[in-house]
């Protein structure tokens, strides 16, 4: 057992220390996957995957982080807090439950403070079949917001703030984060574009499913996210392909009366209507299995701040020539709009996904 507040990290490179370390110590065999380029400060970047329990077992919980890079510092400390749990251990062990950790799905965005890969691609909008472009959804609300949302200097101007104000105004706040995070495949510089092809990561997070998953008869996912909903909430959404019996089994294992799994295929989510998710690919690459998941997602700071810290961080991507300081501030901002740096905080995250991974626990194994 280790203090919460020490399985969370600052930075990358110290949050990958923590996660190789909790695997020495639970004994646990790491599978680095090295990713071509290097971090913020010259490291080595990988998704690191450890497997806790039998090679063949029939039942599989997934426990992922950093998907959207900078998210890490949230679900690697979920992650390294697990490895050092002796009694969640236990537990997954007696009830032949085989736990697989993937650390870092995305390792150059959690290096870089960013949301999206270095391809700058939102990870999960780029699950989508790429030889039909023709296919990939067009939103036409983020085109004509699209120069407003990445304005010629930073910070805005008050004409650029006044702008989208009214834009709020006219369509309302649910109708804006719509338009901005529900996904683009128009504008490669832009917010939450979704890719032209499949990045790093997708091919990557593939590649470990089919080794690791291809033979489970059922598989749980528990992808960890953070940035939207109120602060230190888990929001427990389901992350299926639109499906009534797995909406229910969801239900069954992770919802309670007053608080149900929500989705984003009913509206009853704080998450948009998104496509392209990641986990799509549970289905093309294990289709032999019964699979069943959420993303865990915690808030952190207000939509409007998230969505402002992140188009700060797409205008400096766009201008590699800004001031140190302001390059600085910006990337200090993205990491506020994703990790609240409080005990309070880290102390409602754990505690939540470890409820979140007992259930998933009894529901494979029930
Ligand atoms: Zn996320």
């Amino acid at each position: 057992m280790i203090g919460i507040a020490e399985a969370f990290s600052p930075r990358y490179a110290q949050a990958r220390q923590k996660f190789l370390q909790g695997c020495v110590s639970a004994g646990l065999t790491v599978e680095p996957h090295a990713h071509p380029l290097k971090g913020r400060d010259g490291e080595d970047l990988s998704m690191d995957v450890a497997r806790d329990g039998d090679a063949d077992a029939e039942q599989l919980l997934i426990v992922s982080s950093a998907c959207h890079g900078v998210e890490g510092h949230c679900g690697s400390g979920v992650q390294v807090f697990a490895l050092h749990d002796a009694e969640w251990r236990e537990k997954a062990r007696e009830q032949g439950v085989a736990v697989l950790y993937v650390h870092a799905l995305n390792p150059h965005g959690f290096s870089y403070s960013r949301r999206v890969t270095h391809e700058n691609v939102d990870l999960n909008r780029n699950f989508l079949d790429f030889s039909k472009p023709e296919s990939l959804p067009v939103n036409e609300p983020y085109a004509r917001l699209h120069p407003l949302l990445l304005p010629d200097t930073w910070p805005p101007t008050p004409e650029n703030q006044a702008a989208i104000a009214k834009w709020i105004e006219k369509h309302g706040a649910t109708a804006y984060q719509a338009a901005v995070t529900s996904g683009q495949y128009q504008f490669d510089d832009g917010l939450f574009f979704g890719g032209k092809a499949q990045t790093w990561s997708n091919k990557t997070i593939r590649e470990v499913l089919r080794r690791h998953a291809g033979r489970a008869r059922r598989v749980a996912w528990i992808d960890l996210h953070t940035g939207l909903g109120p602060n230190g909430l888990g929001e427990r959404i389901f992350a299926c392909r639109d499906d009534k019996v797995a909406y229910a089994r969801a239900n069954a294992w992770w919802g309670t009366p007053a608080a149900p799994v929500t989705s984003i295929y009913d509206g009853s989510s704080t998450s948009a209507l998104l496509r392209g998710l990641m986990w799509d690919s549970m289905y093309e690459e294990c289709p032999q299995a019964e699979y069943t998941g959420i993303a865990l997602e915690y808030g952190t700071l207000p939509m409007l701040e998230v969505t402002g810290a992140l188009r700060a961080d797409h205008w400096l991507h766009k201008h590699p020539e800004a001031p140190a300081d302001l390059a600085d501030g910006i990337r200090a901002r993205m990491v506020e709009a994703f990790y609240t740096d409080t005990d309070a905080w880290r102390g409602q995250i754990v505690s939540q996904a470890r409820q979140a991974m007992f259930q998933a626990v009894d529901g494979l194994s029930g």
